[in-house]
This record gives structure tokens, C-alpha cells and sequence, in this order.
């Protein structure tokens, strides 16, 4: 058994006391990032290093200079310091990996007042939990609905407000790992804009799920009330626009927790089912021109494979994502690569090495497992076993 991190959530409902000083403290937090943004840039370009010691230091000086600063809690103002070291460190490495210096995207950047959620972490030092409510550093206290245990001590919470002004904790517990029986079996995953997930067992193809579909109206009706409502530039926005913004923001809220349950329950049937995993390492691109459509797909597969991934990690199974440079062209069944590179819309596979045809996406869901290495072993096992064999024998 191995141990691994993992989130649990709760909503909080905060009095009006609580909630006042969150934002307090959450605009002090944005503030300080805020210094971090700018300093780290003129620091660079200065050619100095900009460590988090150094925006240590500065935050030190800062909070001497500053009483409204010192009203606040120095836990969270200095975890809001670490957390954009983290955030900048991550950036710093995903550019190395793109190799494309001149792309700064990534980056941490500031947080404006109307557009950022408040979001705000605490390590051990800076909270508490006590008669089932959360204490944070600052003195704030908040009541947790929880709706489940806590499987272990927390080590970490993130307090934040969503979009529809909910708030939620956030907290980061230890759980072990639980292993399942072996199955013998493998599994191919390709990802999709037509099915979210086809794969090399039919039973576990991903079809997009069609709650987006019953949402979309009433979204578009709150759409449509933003739109008549939208304040003029400059001029603050009316009682009615806020209350349709939240209201769709509820209505985004519900799909994206459907969409979750949905994958969530995908994910563990795929894992329950099979040791080996080959998944297509699938990168959503996010491109300005790309079709709703394609956005939605994008964001779909993204929480499929994040649940498949954490999944496989909690049962033990061995889940390798694979390259999906020319996995269109190549043959599953003989491993011969296409001179040509197929059409969108071919949906067939005809190899001309072992003139096998097949549908395009199960095709390439085969040479996801031929590329992660899993020997075909499994596969032939269950024909082995299939009913038919053992009567011929
Ligand atoms: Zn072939």
C-alpha cells in the first residue's frame, strides 16, 4: 500500500462577520501577490534573482510600513509568497518543456479585483479545526458542512468563493492507496471529439454526455439577461445583471458536477477492470478560433484522463500515457506507418502492409498500447478463457 495526497472539499457558510473578514484578508493576500507579479518582472529585468527569500524580505519591510497590511494574518500573506513561487517555479518548467522562450504564457499574473475568485491556502501553522469548525489564522471562524469525514488529519486547506459566490474548504488529507485484484487484462484509450474516450474494449467507450444539452437552454436564457442587462463601460454593473451572472454561474456549476460524477464513474469502472492503461497523452490546445464544440470535447477528455489518472493511482494499476504523435497513421495490428496522414474525415483505417481495415479510433487506441510496451498477453488470455475455446477443448 502506498500513501497519496488527495482533495476533500466542503461548503462553508460563513456569517456575514466571517465573510467580511475573508475578504479583508483575501484583499491583503491579493495585494501581496499582486507586489510579487510586479517585483519578479522588474527583478528580471534588472537581472537580479527574485527568490522567494528576497519576496520574504520585501514582505517584511512592507508589513513594518503598513498597518492596514499588519492587520492581517503573516501566515497567509507569507503562504500567498510560496504559493506563487510554486506557481512561477511550475511555469518556468512547462516552458523548458515547450522549449518556446518567447511564449510567456503560464506565468503568474495579477489578480484584479473584479475578475479573480478569492482563494486563499493555509499550511498547518495557519489553521485549525475545533468543535467541527474552522479556525484560520487572523482569528476567522467558519462553520463546515460536512457532508463526509475527514478520512485523516488535514495537512493543508484552500478556502475559497466560486463564481456563483459559494464558499468551499478545500482540505488535503493522507489516504492509502487501494490495491484490486489483478484481472490480467489491458485496456487502449484514445481521445475523441465524437466519443470522449473510445477504446479497445467496447464496453468502456465514452460517450459526451448530454446534460450540457438540457443546461444549455436555460443558460442561454441567462445569457440573454446578461446581454439586455450589460452595464455601459466604466459604470457599474445593475442588481439584475449580478443576479443573472450568478444564476448562470449555478447553472455552470451543476454540468461541471455532473460532468464530474459521470467521468468519475468511468474512470473507476475502467480501473476496476484492467491492470494495464495506455492513454492517449491528450493536451487540449484552448485555441481562440476552435469550435464550441471543440472547447467542450477539450474540457471533457481533460477531466476524464485527471480521473483516470488519480484513479489508477489509488487502485495500483499501471497507467502509461502515451505520445500521440502519428498514432493516426500507424497500424495496431502490424505496426506499419501510412505514408499519408489520415483526413478528419476518414473514420476508416486500411493499412496497406496487412490491408487490415478498422475504424479509425479503435485503430488508434491498439497503437496506444502497442506504444506504452503492454504485450498483447492479456488480450489473448480472454480468448483463452472465452467460451468458445474451452468447449473445443
Ligand atoms: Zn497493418
Amino acid at each position: 500500500m502506498a500513501e497519496m495526497s488527495v482533495r476533500y472539499t466542503y461548503r462553508v457558510r460563513p456569517s456575514r462577520t466571517a465573510e467580511g473578514l475573508l475578504l479583508a484578508e483575501w484583499n491583503r493576500d491579493r495585494w501581496v501577490w499582486n507586489e510579487c507579479v510586479a517585483r519578479s518582472r522588474a527583478l528580471r529585468l534588472a537581472g537580479e534573482m527574485c527568490g522567494p527569500a528576497r519576496l520574504d524580505k520585501d514582505l517584511t519591510q512592507a508589513r513594518q510600513a503598513n498597518q492596514w497590511l499588519r492587520d492581517g494574518s503573516s501566515v497567509a500573506q507569507q503562504q500567498t509568497i510560496r504559493d506563487f513561487g510554486a506557481a512561477r517555479t511550475k511555469a518556468i518548467k512547462d516552458i523548458q518543456k515547450r522549449l518556446a522562450m518567447r511564449q510567456r504564457r503560464g506565468f503568474p499574473v495579477l489578480k484584479k479585483k473584479a475578475l479573480a475568485h478569492p482563494s486563499m491556502n493555509y499550511t498547518r501553522r495557519g489553521f485549525s479545526l475545533q468543535d467541527g469548525q474552522l479556525h484560520l489564522a487572523g482569528g476567522i471562524v467558519l462553520s463546515v458542512v460536512w457532508s463526509r469525514g475527514l478520512p485523516s488529519d488535514p495537512t493543508s486547506v484552500r478556502v475559497s468563493r466560486d463564481a456563483a459566490e459559494r464558499w468551499w474548504a478545500s482540505f488535503v488529507v493522507k489516504v492509502d492507496s487501494e490495491p484490486l485484484l489483478e484481472t490480467g487484462r489491458v485496456i487502449g484509450i484514445d481521445w475523441g471529439v465524437t466519443e470522449i474516450a473510445t477504446t479497445t474494449d467496447s464496453e468502456f467507450d465514452l460517450a459526451h454526455p448530454q446534460h450540457g444539452k438540457t443546461a444549455a437552454a436555460k443558460l442561454a436564457r441567462y445569457q440573454r439577461m446578461m446581454a439586455r442587462r450589460r452595464p455601459p463601460k466604466g459604470k457599474p454593473a445593475s442588481k439584475g445583471y449580478q443576479t443573472a451572472k450568478r444564476q448562470a454561474a449555478e447553472v455552470y456549476g451543476q454540468v461541471a458536477r455532473r460532468r464530474t460524477d459521470h467521468a468519475r464513474k468511468w474512470a473507476k469502472g475502467v480501473v476496476r477492470a484492467h491492470d494495464q492503461i495506455a492513454v492517449e497523452d491528450f493536451k487540449p490546445k484552448f485555441l481562440a478560433n476552435s469550435t464550441m464544440a471543440r472547447k467542450a470535447a477539450d474540457g471533457a477528455i481533460g477531466q476524464a484522463k485527471r480521473e483516470l489518472i488519480w484513479m489508477a493511482a489509488k487502485h495500483e494499476r499501471d497507467l502509461r500515457l502515451v505520445d500521440p504523435a502519428y498514432t493516426t497513421m500507424d497500424c495496431g495490428d502490424c505496426g506499419a506507418r501510412a505514408k499519408h496522414r489520415l483526413l478528419l474525415s476518414e473514420r476508416t483505417y486500411t493499412c496497406s502492409a496487412c490491408s487490415v481495415v478498422k475504424p479509425r479510433d479503435k485503430n488508434s487506441a491498439q497503437v496506444m498500447i502497442n506504444r506504452a510496451g503492454f504485450l498483447p498477453a492479456g488480450v489473448d488470455r480472454i480468448r483463452l478463457d472465452s467460451p468458445t475455446e474451452t468447449r473445443a477443448a
